[in-house]
């Protein structure tokens, strides 16, 4: 442990009261923070690995009416999980949260410690201290992305970490010394809402921070932590979209692929034996560190009817029903915005 992180673990008491108090001041009423319970804090935690808290509230919501708890969810059918989630992104997610409602629902009742609930499918550290800490007071440490930032300049650390895994392995120890025993659940949630509101990461606020007097880094945070650069690489990917009297045509993954189980796309060219159509859009995503770079080529019917008939993965979707066909999320949107751009183009 560093010397400054060693000194804040002696003034571990003090630090606690003044996060403590700052947080019954300052934090946000959302709504997996009222009433909160296993469930509503797993489903928030899975809902905001990736994603704005902005985002998520809308979700969180629909999500917790029609499912209100573990066995409701682990009846659903994966299909109207995957819709229920188009939009969020990252499909793993929604699986991950179904599989381990049906674990869950398996079992007399839910874990009470990070112990019990790393044993389940899906859950790692950073999850189990969640719902441990905040759902049952199990005194776990949460070491999210926000916590290591602070953590890191609270304690100094000036190094360029290799990845977050590594930094979660470093500021680990001072996390767990600095965690409240008695209100685990409010001090891990208060440590995520100083990073998310007050130590940011290209701005901190360190003259409104509560534990400043404690930091090591304080008026010189913005470059701590640092990260070595990841290679970027980018790759291209040609797609077809086919309209044919108010249907798409989309290819729909299998159940047990890794990815994107059970969700339907626009299909590649390759797959239907195509190499080009009459190019309509060009639409850039990240995913990790690759950048696809999705060509849309409009390809008439007459093409592809002899392939859509043959392949059993690609089906005819009516436009209607798009939103309601666990469609992936951006895929849904490029189809509603080209479609009427398109209208009469695509009929051969
Ligand atoms: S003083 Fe600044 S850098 Fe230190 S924890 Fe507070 S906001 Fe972050």
């Amino acid at each position: 442990m560093s010397r400054p992180a060693a000194s804040l673990t002696r003034s571990a008491p003090a630090f606690r009261k003044a996060l403590a108090r700052w947080f019954a001041r300052h934090r946000r009423p959302l709504p997996w923070r009222e009433a909160p319970s296993a469930y509503r804090t797993v489903v928030s935690e899975l809902m905001l690995q990736q994603t704005q808290v902005a985002t998520v509230l809308p979700y969180f919501e629909r999500w917790t009416q029609r499912w209100p708890g573990f066995a409701d969810l682990a009846r659903a059918d994966e299909a109207e999980v995957l819709a229920a989630w188009a939009g969020l992104g990252y499909y793993r997610r929604a699986r991950l949260l179904h599989g381990l409602a049906k674990a869950v629902a398996a079992l007399p009742a839910p874990p009470t410690t990070a112990e019990g609930w790393v044993e389940l499918p899906g859950v790692g550290p950073y999850t189990a201290a969640a719902v441990s800490s905040i759902a049952f007071g199990h005194p776990a440490a949460v070491v999210d992305g926000n916590v290591v930032r602070v953590l890191a300049r609270l304690a100094g650390h000036r190094r360029t970490f290799a990845s977050t895994a590594a930094a979660v392995r470093v500021v680990t120890p001072l996390a767990a010394a600095l965690l409240d025993p008695r209100r685990p659940g409010d001090h891990n949630q208060a440590m995520m809402e100083l990073g998310a509101l007050v130590c940011r990461k290209a701005s901190p606020a360190c003259d409104r921070c509560p534990v400043s007097r404690w930091c090591a880094s304080r008026g010189a945070a913005a470059s701590i932590p640092a990260f070595a650069p990841k290679p970027r690489r980018s790759e291209q990917v040609d797609r077809a979209l086919v309209v044919d009297r108010r249907r798409v045509l989309l290819r729909r993954h299998a159940k047990d692929s890794p990815r994107l189980a059970g969700l339907a796309e626009l299909p590649l060219l390759a797959s239907l034996r195509l190499k080009a159509g009459k190019l309509v859009a060009v639409r850039k995503r990240a995913i990790t560190t690759t950048t696809y770079v999705e060509r849309l080529h409009l390809v008439p019917a007459a093409k592809v009817r002899a392939a859509a008939r043959r392949q059993p993965d690609l089906e005819w979707v009516s436009l209607a029903d798009l939103p309601f066909a666990a469609v992936s999320g951006p895929h849904l949107r490029w189809v509603t915005e080209l479609v009427g751009k398109v209208a009469g183009e695509s009929k051969g």
